[in-house]
């Protein structure tokens, strides 16, 4: 979500009059905000990165996945979460969302096997993850925790911020993320050798301008690949994290709104989206369950909104390198070929979670936005009426209001 004004720009162009573009030495704005971002997550450290997609390999790196592990992921998700296991040389193993198009608890449970040992619940469009039934059987079999919380900036779990939860979370900064600096991420955690390891992951050479300390074999640097951030994303970042509080809070506000002015439809058998943690989560989006695909279908040719199963890429259906088994550019470093991965679970298929699939093609989402005006909110209440109507009691008589020039924008938020 591109929300900024003149402060950001004020800061982006601070710290290029001043020069001081290097984050070590030079500059202070990435130290600044890793600092500012873990007190508002409530974690010890947090590491800043260029990348979502950087910032989710560097938690599995840290945690020290491999060869010969298996990563529990959701059904749906941003590619990232599965490619970002690849890296590490472990294998993703995907499973089925439940109606709240987040990974379902249940069925962690039941793909858990001898390898298995990590899941990623992913706070999938702002919405929540159930934090408790997973954090309950990631303590009873031994699993670490890693929370993509890319699209969860801002949020929470029941009074606990995304990415607090878990062992370790990664958050994206990227420009259609609820803050952004253009690209961005990075690692919270309140484990410091997690932190220290994804710090050496995301710079190998993190201990010559922080220093080096001795530490014993596990505290060792290591080889890897570089995602330092830069003083202008710190620097912009800054100036976001004073905007987030409000950003979800005007969402929150419309959500509410929304679902209060649509309540009357259930009689028409209009279903919210179960929500894991209604008051607390991002509130980026409100998503409606309709009978089948069909009728989400009609419903949002009737009222222009995203089909969550139709969005071309959040689906696993549509990550063509993991289908394919293309876990790595060169065949000697692909997963999918390392003998120590011989008894992980490496087959796919396109109608393996056909649960999830029947599930995200009949959820419809409505975009929030904090700029929403009350006439904006208004109408999007009308026509949420008007395509139900049409859509659940062949009504075809209301006609639909336009919702503003922002709804490019909007539509952008389902491009996440
Ligand atoms: C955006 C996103 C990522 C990757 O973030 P980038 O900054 O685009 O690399 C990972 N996971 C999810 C769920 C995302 O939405």
């Amino acid at each position: 979500m591109y929300i900024v004004g003149e402060e950001e720009i004020a800061a982006l162009a601070n710290v290029i009059r001043e020069g001081r573009l290097f984050r070590y030495g030079v500059g202070n704005e990435c130290d600044r905000f890793e600092s500012r971002y873990a007190a508002h997550l409530g974690v010890g450290h947090f590491a800043l990165t260029v990348s979502g997609t950087y910032a989710l390999s560097a938690a599995m790196i840290a945690l020290g996945l491999g060869p010969g592990d298996e990563v529990l992921i959701p059904a749906h998700t941003y590619m990232a979460t599965a490619t970002a296991v690849l890296t590490t040389g472990a294998i993703p193993v995907i499973v089925d969302v439940d109606e709240s198009i987040t990974i379902d608890p249940a069925a962690i449970e039941n793909a858990i096997g001898p390898r298995t040992r990590a899941v990623v619940p992913v706070h999938m469009w702002g919405a929540a993850c159930n934090m408790d039934a997973i954090m309950d059987i990631a303590r009873r079999h031994e699993l670490w925790v890693i929370e993509d919380s890319c699209q969860g900036v801002g949020g929470g779990y029941e009074g606990k911020k995304f990415g607090s939860i878990g062992h370790i979370g990664a958050f994206s900064f990227n420009y259609y993320k609820n803050m952004t600096s253009g690209e961005g991420g990075g690692v919270s955690t309140s484990d410091e050798r997690l932190a220290k390891r994804a710090r050496c992951a995301i710079d190998p050479c993190h201990f010559y301008w922080t220093g080096r300390e001795d530490g014993d074999e596990a505290d060792k640097p290591f080889a890897g690949n570089g995602g330092r951030a830069s003083e202008l994303m710190g620097a912009m970042l800054n100036v976001q994290l004073d905007r987030i509080d409000g950003i979800v809070a005007a969402m929150r506000a419309e959500k509410k709104q929304v679902i209060e002015g649509t309540k009357k439809l259930s009689n028409l058998g209009l279903k919210l989206s179960p929500m894991n943690s209604p008051d607390h989560d991002c509130a980026a989006h409100l998503m409606y369950l309709m009978p089948s695909a069909e009728e989400a279908k009609r419903f949002t040719r009737i009222f222009p909104s995203v089909i969550a199963g139709k969005t071309g890429r959040h689906t696993y259906t549509e990550w063509d390198q993991v289908l394919m088994g293309m876990g790595a550019a060169h065949p000697a470093m692909n997963p999918y070929n390392h003998p120590d991965n011989a008894a992980c679970r490496r087959t796919y298929s396109k109608d393996m979670c056909a649960r999830s699939l029947e599930i995200l093609n009949r959820t419809v989402m409505v975009p929030m936005h904090p700029k929403h005006s009350q006439a904006e909110i208004d109408a999007i209440i009308h026509n949420i009426e008007v395509a139900s109507r049409a859509v659940l009691a062949g009504d075809e008589d209301g006609s639909i209001k336009p919702t503003s020039a922002l709804d490019a924008q909007k539509f952008d938020m389902s491009a996440t």
